[in-house]
This record gives C-alpha cells, structure tokens and sequence, in this order.
C-alpha cells in the first residue's frame, strides 16, 4: 500500500432485489438446457446486463415479436404479464418460463380478486411501465392508472376507490396521492403494495453514501428506480456522479487518499459494481 492510494468499498446492500435476481437465475437455468430462450421485453433496465444475457443467448423479443412466436421457449421476466400474455402461450404452444417475481404476482392476484368484488381499481404507477400492463391486465384493463396526485382528476373517479400501487414507485407520492383522495372525501381501500426491496433502498443509500468523500452511482439511464436513488444519493452526498459502465468513470473527480463508495439501483448487476470499483482501485495503485 502507499499513501497516494484511494479507498473503495462497494455498498453490501446495492446489486438486484429479490425478484429481478431470481430472474436472471433462471434465465441462466433454461439457457444451460434450452436454445433459443427468448424474453419479452427486456430482462432488467440495464444495458451491460443486456449484453451479458444477449452474449449467453438470450434473445430479446418485443410484443409484436412475441406474438408471432410458436412453439419456443419464452421467458416472462420480473415485471409479471397480464393474462393476454398466458393465453398467447396456450394458444401457440409456447413453452412458458415463468419468472414473474412472486410479489409483484401476489399483487396481480389481489386486484383480481378486488376487481371481480366489484371495487373501482385505481393504480399508483406509470401508464406504460410493464408491471403495471400486468396488474391492469387482471382487470381487463379497466383500472384508472394515476402518476401522480397532481394529475388527478378528481370528477372522472366515483366515491368509492381501491388503490394499489405499482411495486416500484416512491412511498411518498403513494401518501401523497392518498391524501389528495381522502381530502378531496373519497373513501379509499387503501392497498400499500410498494416493495420493500426498493422502499429500502432509499434509507439504505444515504446512510451509505454519507459515509464517504465521493460516490460513484451505477445504473441503467433508462432505469427510473437508478435515477431516484442517485438523486437520493446526491441529497447526502454532492460529490456524486452517475455511471452506466466503468468507462465512463473519469478518473479526474477523485484524488489519492480518498474514500469513495460505489452503489446503484435495484436493477444494477453486482459484477458491474465490482468492475467499476476494481477500475478506480487499479488505476491509483498503477499510477502513483
Ligand atoms: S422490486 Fe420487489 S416486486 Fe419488483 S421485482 Fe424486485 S423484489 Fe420483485
């Protein structure tokens, strides 16, 4: 070791939730005996994951793509499918790969069964995000689908709602949104069913990154939960900057003898987090 070195140390808590894990794990399983295994829809929101999955044989298909498979081997990623998805399979003798996480089908499962009660279904989430295609889906795409409390429109909603939430938005806006409702006299069933996988993560990545001089963030620039926890990162931290790969980590924002940490989103592999941190250790152990 000499006194010029820097100090890095990956977050223990960032790499894939639960559920985006177990997905790849079995994407990893069906390619070991099975080619070609295609996904609908991107796996995980983050390119050099992508990569890595395409380089091992995984083919992307988008919907279009999709339904004019027969007779293959398809893989459902984390987000879950709504019903349409599983009658295409049947129809077209699909041999189905089912990697829904398990909470986002126990969600899936509740607003059915709300929906059949007869139950106005309201959805906390974004419009076109795949998990919430599913989660309407289980109401034959009849729920309203809210962004925000701030778009609502309080005269197109009856009195009487059931809420659930997209499982990856901010616990936040899900109150806030709740709030808006009750004042506005609504009765609400509300139905918190935001992951904690990801609310656990906002804690999780201010106490880490306050902990250091600089932070290196690293997600997908597509992914919504990668730019919210670098934000949340940023309000700790100011030293904080955003990479996708570890060439875009430039050397100049650090300085011998600094302690840097590196963390990133839910959908973040763990051995991108380890290259990047590998990357700053080399380059100051060669340098100096
Ligand atoms: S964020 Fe939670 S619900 Fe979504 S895939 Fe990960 S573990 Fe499952």
């Amino acid at each position: 070791m000499n006194n010029r070195e820097v100090f890095v140390t990956v977050d223990p808590s960032a790499g894939f939730c639960f559920g985006v894990e177990r997905a790849v794990i079995m994407a990893e399983d069906a390619l070991d005996h099975d080619h070609p295994v295609y996904c609908l829809g991107e796996m995980v929101h983050n390119d050099e994951e992508l990569k890595r999955l395409q380089r091992i044989g995984l083919q992307h298909v988008d919907r279009k793509e999709y339904n004019k498979l027969s007779g293959q081997t398809v893989l459902f990623r984390a987000h879950g499918e709504p019903p349409e998805s599983y009658a295409h399979a049947a129809r077209h003798k699909l041999n189905i790969i089912d990697a829904s996480c398990p909470i986002v089908k126990k969600v899936q499962q509740r607003i059915k069964a709300s929906y059949e009660e007869g139950a106005f279904i309201m959805i906390y989430g974004k419009p076109d995000h795949p998990e919430v295609i599913g989660l309407n889906g289980q109401t034959g795409h009849q729920a309203l689908v809210v962004e925000s409390a701030e778009t609502l429109n309080l005269e197109s909603i009856p009195e009487e709602i059931c809420l659930y939430s997209q499982t990856t938005q901010s616990l936040q806006g899900f109150h806030k949104l709740v709030e808006a409702l009750k004042r506005a006299g609504k009765k609400v069933d509300v139905n918190h069913t935001i992951c904690r996988h990801v609310s656990n993560r906002f804690p999780q990545v201010k106490a880490f990154c306050e902990q250091f001089d600089k932070v290196v963030f690293v997600g997908g620039r597509r992914s919504s939960n990668a730019q919210s926890l670098y934000e949340t990162a940023r309000e700790v931290n100011l030293n904080t900057w955003f990479v996708s790969s570890p060439e875009e980590v430039n050397m100049n924002w650090f300085k011998p003898g600094d302690r840097i940490g590196i963390t990133g989103a839910t959908s973040t592999p763990p051995w991108l987090l380890s290259e990047v941190a590998e990357k700053i250790h080399q380059h100051f152990s060669q340098h100096h």
